[in-house]
């Protein structure tokens, strides 16, 4: 039992160990995998820029500064001198800044230019845009003023402008943000015009980049959850193997126990009988030797008996069942089998017998058919603790006959059920101890069921009975 338990948990660490190692190595290619997308897009995108400007002379950006600077001129001639306080001025400043955003976004050709260079170069073409404004201010060169629109966003002062040619600082990635993540950088531009000066970056983004990440590393994460799956049925397929294996181990030294706890019994009466028969006074009287030799005679039918049920299924395991079939009606032979039975137990239980079988005849082999519906009555009336009640029914359908025979004995746990068709197999509860047995007589009723081309079932209620069918076909 402690061997098991330290199997298991063993088992289950170094799947564990095996698992996170997995997915560790899954994290580092998919970091490396998205890195590399993030390269490929870059250039992809820089290069397009590059083309851009040496073949149309633009950054896709003309027309927006075209437009911004107009309105940039309105702002400063009309607008500006029209504020009288702070707060007017910062609502007017977020206005400009909301306004130009929109121009920047709406009026740019960079994003159809690099949509028709990703088609050109047969890559995904399905991103998004982001601009992204570092530093916006609006100048009058003539009136020599200017105001910063996004001074609070970047806390430059408005009496310490940036010198010309330097960038301000960028805005700090809000982590939060996926798409800060997740988005590429093509490039960084700065623009001066009669009324504004400007610093933004221009983002991309790809919607289905996740998927396409996956799909790239599909064949590496299909052969790690390959080889998960095969290390865990490997796993289970051998600590199953060594339950059995112990399963069956449990069982044999059982069989050794209850067998030679079967065999003692009718050596020791027999060697019991033997000293009977030497003592002066037994052998004075005609009817004690009689009495004695009839029991040293039962025993060892009894003895030759068990002696050949061992020897018969150690055969069955080195040689395939070798049946002598005849055509026999099966209604017939249950009543037979029934009435031997009665007799030979001196009418040890209540026996009801019901066929339905029409006169049915099916091929069996007569002594092995015997043998197995014995080995069920005689257990209906081993594991029995009242009076035993055996009801045996046989129907019959298109091509089969099922024969039941049901007890009122102490029944069988819903868990041990499936097994105790198993070789050696004994219920290890109850009254065991009580009834003597090998564990072989229905597996006995197994094997014969089986060879017969048919099977055998049970169904059980602890305390209140079992019913077993045996199934043939006819
Ligand atoms: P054995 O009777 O020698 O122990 P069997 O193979 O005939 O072996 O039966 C296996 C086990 O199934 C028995 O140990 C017993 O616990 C259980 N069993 C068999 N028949 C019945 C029955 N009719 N009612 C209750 N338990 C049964």
């Amino acid at each position: 039992m402690k061997s098991k338990n330290y199997i298991l948990i063993f088992g289950i660490i170094s799947i564990v160990i095996l698992i996170s190692v997995q997915i560790f190595i899954i994290k580092s290619i998919w970091i490396e995998k998205e890195i590399m997308f993030d390269m490929k897009y870059k250039s992809l995108s820089r290069e397009a820029v590059d083309q851009l400007r040496s073949i149309k002379k633009t950054d896709g950006f003309d027309t927006a500064f075209f437009i911004m600077d107009k309105y940039a001129e309105g702002v400063m001639t009309n607008d500006i001198s029209k504020i009288k306080s702070e707060a007017e001025l910062k609502v007017k400043k977020e206005e400009v800044f909301g306004d130009i955003t929109k121009i920047m976004n709406q009026e740019q050709d960079l994003s159809i230019y690099l949509s028709a260079y990703f088609k050109k170069f047969r890559v995904d073409n399905n991103f998004s845009f982001q601009i992204v404004i570092n530093s916006l201010y609006l100048v009058d060169f003539d009136k020599k003023f200017e105001i910063y629109l996004n001074e609070d966003l970047f806390n430059i002062s408005k009496h310490d402008p940036p010198v010309e040619g330097s960038q301000a600082p960028p805005k700090p990635p809000d982590m939060n943000d996926q798409k800060v993540t997740s988005r590429i950088l093509v490039q960084r531009f700065t623009r001066e015009d009669n009324y504004f000066n400007i610093s933004f970056d221009y983002f991309i983004d790809f919607t289905n980049k996740r998927n396409m990440v996956l799909r790239d590393m599909a064949a590496s994460l299909g052969m790690s959850i390959f080889s998960i799956i095969v290390v865990l049925i490997i796993f289970m397929i051998t600590y199953h193997n060594l339950m059995e294996e112990k399963r069956l181990s449990n069982l044999k030294t059982d069989f050794i126990n209850n067998m030679t706890h079967e065999l003692k019994t009718p050596l020791s009466t027999i060697t019991v009988a033997g000293k009977t028969l030497e003592m002066a006074q037994i052998r004075a009287d005609d009817s004690k030797i009689l009495e004695t030799a009839r029991m040293i005679g039962k025993q060892s039918v009894h003895l030759n008996q068990l002696i050949n049920l061992i020897l018969e299924i150690s055969m069955w395991e080195r040689t395939q069942f070798q049946l002598d079939k005849k055509n026999i009606d099966i209604g017939e032979l249950l009543n037979d089998i029934v009435e031997s039975f009665r007799t030979g137990c001196g009418n040890c239980a209540k026996i009801t017998q019901k066929y339905e079988l029409d006169g049915i005849k099916a091929d069996i082999d007569m002594v092995y058919f015997t043998t197995m519906i014995n080995n069920l009555l005689t257990n209906a009336v081993k594991y029995s603790d009242k009076d035993p009640e055996i009801s045996i029914e046989g129907l019959k359908d298109r091509d089969k006959i099922y024969i039941k025979v049901s007890d009122n004995g102490i029944g069988i746990d819903r868990a041990e059920q499936k097994h105790v068709f198993d070789k050696f197999y004994r219920v290890s509860s109850g009254n065991i101890h009580k009834t003597k047995g090998l564990g072989l007589g229905l597996y006995y009723v197994k094997r014969i069921a089986e060879s017969h081309g048919g099977d055998v079932t049970v169904t059980s209620k602890p305390g209140k009975g079992s019913i077993f069918t045996v199934i043939l076909p006819y």
